[in-house]
């Protein structure tokens, strides 16, 4: 039996950060997995999805190049070669990953582990002790009772992260982040796509504004979406799917993605038998990460917090500090970014007007439209920054859309954290011509003193 600090059940985002801070502060420790080092993300998720993404905006920049002068056509997509230029991004990253995995010391046990007792995983009837132990299984796509996934007609991400052809028509069921990156994806290589969804926006989580935003952004695209309607059934035939809406209304495509949400991994790993507190699959914890099971801690897309990629190294350091006696900081999730990388992106941090109204806060609210910043006009993309603001106080939230908002959530997550107030960031200059500068002037207007903003 191999004895260790740290034992670590999953190498995804939240399992291998742990390893590497935990090695990385002195710890002697083992991760195990059963597929391979980096989890979802790097294999089936985040990387996949945006390298797919990027080539759809090289096809739309192709089809738009007159528009900016440039000669050029956009003829097809090659799979082939898309498929090569993802792979060869998460092959390189893998690599990386391994590397900074051996150069820590960290023992990798490639296998499928079981929880056998409090201290204990056994994989391939090899037994490894820890004084902790890290559950950190991850997620699985869900599907919806009846709807079975064949991998060819009716797939989930894990498969269309793979397709070796662009289906001519998809339905896509849900319109949440997932749902709607493949949906960007897809027309931007050329499909027909339709939305399915049973809540009243697509993107439902972000504020209401960005959603409303996104949809006429898709609408404009030719995305068709169907909102606020049920799925109730689907038919396979030999040339495609048909699927039926609650409402009568009914569909047929090529194929069809169910994107209705991912569920823990947590079924018949010895979770429940070594008394560990769940509710519905996911593993309960404090807010260190620390089950009801002394020495046993858990992580990432297992636990009910926000399923990303980042929450999941956060977490995983987290655990990985606090066992070291480091006594970090809990994690305050409503301080996290959140971005969905279609086109145009959404992004937000902090809290929407519904929420902060709920929370009791004196809302004020700043809509800083695109159309103003320099940047956006020679990119040619449309959209606004949202700042919901307690009355006289900090900034609550920042709610973005346009192309590459993404990259502003680096400046609004501190201006939401370290609690900034508009007059706080208004005398702040940014540079000029960027996306960022809409940042600067929009605090420029809810502080009272807009420059390229009407009003
Ligand atoms: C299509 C898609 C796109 C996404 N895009 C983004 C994005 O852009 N940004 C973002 O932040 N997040 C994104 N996510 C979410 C992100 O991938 C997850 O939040 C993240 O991977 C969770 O990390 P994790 O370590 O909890 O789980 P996982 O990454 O799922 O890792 C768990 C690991 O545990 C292993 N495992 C499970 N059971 C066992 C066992 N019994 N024994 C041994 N090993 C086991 C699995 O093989 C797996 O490798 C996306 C997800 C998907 C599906």
């Amino acid at each position: 039996m191999a004895q260790f600090d740290l034992v670590i059940l999953g190498g995804g985002s939240g399992g291998y950060a742990c390893a590497l801070r935990a090695a990385q502060l002195g710890k002697n420790v083992a991760l195990i997995e059963s597929g391979k080092l980096g989890g979802t993300c790097l294999h089936r998720g985040c990387i996949p999805t945006k390298a797919l993404l990027h080539s759809g905006e090289i096809a739309d920049s192709a089809r738009e190049a007159s528009t900016f002068g440039v000669n050029a056509q956009f003829l097809s997509m090659d799979m082939v070669a898309v498929n090569a230029y993802k792979d060869g991004v998460i092959s390189k990253l893998h690599k990386g990953l391994q590397g900074l995995v051996k150069s820590r010391n960290i023992t990798f046990v490639e296998g499928h582990g079981r929880l056998v007792s409090k201290d204990t995983v056994e994989v391939n009837g090899e037994r490894y002790t820890g004084t902790n132990v890290v559950l950190a299984t991850g997620s699985y796509a869900k599907s919806l009772p009846g709807l079975e996934i064949d991998g060819v007609r009716v797939m989930t991400s894990d498969h269309a992260t793979n397709l070796t052809y662009v289906p001519k028509s998809v339905i896509v069921l849900g319109g949440g982040v997932i749902g709607c990156e493949f949906a960007s994806v897809w027309k931007s290589f050329g499909a027909e796509v339709t939305i399915i969804e049973g809540l009243p926006h697509l993107v439902a989580l972000e504020d209401e504004s960005s959603s409303k935003q996104l949809e006429r952004a898709y609408r404009k695209r030719g995305i068709n979406f169907e909102l606020g309607v049920r799925f109730k059934s689907h038919t396979v035939t030999a040339d495609g799917v048909t699927v039926e809406l609650e409402d009568g209304k009914t569909f047929s495509a090529d194929v069809l993605l169910v994107a209705v949400g991912r569920g823990p991994v947590s079924a018949n790993l010895g979770y429940e038998e070594q008394g560990i507190t769940m509710d519905r699959g996911y593993v309960l914890v404090d807010n260190k990460c620390r089950t009801n099971v002394p020495g046993i801690w858990a992580v990432g897309d297992l636990i009910p917090t926000l399923q990303l990629a980042h929450v999941g190294f956060g977490e995983g350091i987290l655990v990985a500090e606090e066992i070291c006696g480091l006594n970090p900081r809990p994690i305050n999730y409503d301080g996290v970014p959140r971005v969905t990388y279609s086109e145009p992106e959404v992004a937000s941090v902090g809290l929407t007007t519904a929420q902060a109204k709920e929370r009791g806060h004196d809302v004020v609210e700043l809509n800083y439209d695109l159309a103003g910043n320099g940047k956006a006009q020679i990119l040619r993309t449309a959209g606004s920054i949202k700042l919901v603001s307690q009355k006289n106080g900090p900034v609550l939230g920042i709610h973005m859309v346009g192309a590459r908002v993404g990259e502003l959530l680096a400046e609004a997550q501190l201006i939401f954290n370290w609690e900034a107030t508009a007059d706080d960031v208004a005398p702040l200059i940014h540079a000029h011509p960027t996306l960022s500068e809409a940042m600067g002037e929009a605090h420029m207007a809810l502080a009272g003193k807009p420059l390229h903003a009407h009003g």
